[in-house]
């Protein structure tokens, strides 16, 4: 399957590793929107959250919380977003989470 996220999960492309746990692996945004942008994906591909199983989103879950504490924006506050489909503007067909953090964040999100 051709898949950027596969790719960088397997090494074949070079990812700025954050963090890796058995389920999910987490990189730096190549166009980071803020000082702290993390993508946390599942190791196991799926398309979007439409596809994603209770384990998964818990895995997920606990990757968001280890990546906020290790990057030291989980006392500051943080988003943890993912984009799905065409009106959520998702380009990448991988399942991801955007961690966002490390400044005031604006209040509207569309
Ligand atoms: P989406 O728009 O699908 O929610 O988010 C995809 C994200 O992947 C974007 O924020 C984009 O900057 C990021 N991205 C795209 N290509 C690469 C890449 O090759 N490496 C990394 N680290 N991030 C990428
Ligand atoms: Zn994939």
């Amino acid at each position: 399957m051709d898949c950027l996220f596969c790719k960088i999960i397997a090494g074949e492309i070079p990812g700025n590793k954050v963090y890796e746990d058995e389920y999910t692996y987490a990189f730096w945004d190549i166009n980071p929107q803020a000082p702290v942008h993390v993508l946390i994906v599942p190791k196991k591909h799926m398309e979007n959250v439409l596809e994603c199983d209770a384990e998964t989103a818990a895995h997920l879950t606990d990757a968001i919380r280890a990546v906020a504490r290790q990057e030291g924006v989980d006392k500051t506050g943080f988003r943890a977003i993912t984009n799905c489909g065409e009106d959520g503007c998702q380009s990448v067909k991988h399942l991801h989470v955007h961690l966002l953090g490390g400044k005031k964040l604006s209040e509207t999100m569309d």
